[in-house]
């Protein structure tokens, strides 16, 4: 396995970036992924470090090989790249069996017979679709289709997998079953791995670490906990979920252990505290993302430490574990994620309460 570097990559279609100055590092084993909103640079991103796409300007490493530079030349075709792909178009072949299936990237290779069958059987081993070999490729489930798609992936040993919306095909249960299960192989055999996709919650469960794109550009890198914790600024703290976006002004601001700062805002109505990754002026205006499922309905005289809404409740919707509740706050509504069966109903004066900690501004 190998690592996968990406400096200043861009790709230009004419005057149009679809890539802009990408610079990004997967390490040996690691699991990244591309997050992003459609037409944000995803795939394009893939493709050329798939060799399926030149990179107009910078420079794409697999391991200790150049691959891609835009300024010497150097361009390392797809096929000798050594990479597992699995593609959303990359369906596995109806006429074939599972069987030839994983064995073609062998055969194209033109690896003798009897390594093939032992590459072929320890890859379908690997899925847990070793009883299938003989199998036509349409008596399959989607799920095991997926698997064998993963298998042709694995079957040469690449040095670094792609995949591009890989589950997009299956319905809801079987993408989570089949992400759990795709992430455990990839953690058994520690293989580098980029993945694509636009849905957040695939992301954040499989990712060591999420690149959040938009416009062709990152946004931020981090671990899935710190995105949808600690955004960067408003574009990805509006991607992840559906939180609060509060405009405020600053008053004050004092540091923090750790790094953080504490900000004293002030909104339409409503005043507190929150935190921020870095010291805010006073006076300088703020968004300020509150989560759903941190806002509290409480007594009053609790949570000084925070920030705190009077309001009335306008909606209510039953979702099973919890209850969706729009309150209607001086300069808008929140959106409150709380006990099903907490006894609220429309009409209700209420103030709800936010700790300082899942309180976080941004720029
Ligand atoms: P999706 O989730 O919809 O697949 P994406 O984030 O993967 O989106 P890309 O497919 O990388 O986005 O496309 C990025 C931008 O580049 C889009 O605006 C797209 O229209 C443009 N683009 C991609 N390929 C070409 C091309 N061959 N010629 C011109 N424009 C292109």
């Amino acid at each position: 396995m190998s690592n996968v570097v990406l400096e200043k990559v861009s790709r230009k279609f004419g005057e149009f970036a679809a890539v802009n100055e990408i610079d990004l590092r997967v390490a040996e084993g690691e699991f990244v992924t591309l997050l992003g909103p459609s037409g944000c640079g995803k795939t394009t991103t893939l493709r050329m470090v798939a060799g399926l796409e030149q990179n107009t300007s910078g420079r794409i490493s697999l391991g200790n090989e150049v691959v891609s530079d835009a300024a010497s030349g150097v361009f390392v075709p797809s096929e000798r790249r050594r990479l597992g792909m699995v593609f959303q178009s990359y369906a596995i072949w109806p006429h074939m069996t599972v069987f030839e299936n994983v064995a073609y990237p062998l055969r194209v290779r033109r690896r003798p017979l009897a390594e093939i069958r032992d590459l072929v059987s320890r890859s379908l081993r690997l899925v847990e679709m070793e009883g299938f070999s003989e199998r036509p490729a349409p008596a399959l489930s989607g799920g095991q289709q997926q698997r064998v798609a993963i298998a042709r992936a694995l079957v040469f040993e690449p040095k670094v997998l792609l995949l591009d919306e890989p589950l997009s095909n299956l319905d809801a249960k079987l993408r989570l079953q089949m992400g759990d299960e795709f992430r455990a192989i990839q953690r058994r055999l520690g293989m580098t791995t980029l993945y694509v996709t636009h849905d957040q919650s695939e992301a954040m469960a499989l990712s060591d670490r999420v690149v959040v794109m938009d416009w062709g550009r990152i946004q931020q890198v981090g671990a899935p906990e710190d995105i949808y914790r600690y955004p960067a600024n408003r574009t990805v703290a509006g991607f992840f979920g559906n939180p609060n976006l509060l405009d405020a002004s600053v008053e004050a601001c004092a540091r923090l252990e750790g790094g953080r700062v504490q900000l004293d805002v002030v909104g339409h109505g409503w005043q507190g505290r929150c935190e921020a990754a870095t010291e805010v002026q006073p006076g300088q205006t703020v968004t300020v993302m509150v989560r759903p499922e941190d806002i509290r309905i409480a007594p009053a005289g609790t949570d000084k430490d925070g920030l705190r809404w009077s309001g009335r409740i306008a909606h209510t919707i039953f979702r099973g574990p919890t209850r969706s509740i729009v309150v209607e706050i001086e300069d808008g509504r929140l959106n409150v994620d709380a006990p099903a069966f907490g006894g609220y109903s429309v009409g209700d004066n209420v103030t709800v309460v936010v700790p300082r900690h899942a309180a976080w501004a941004v720029g």
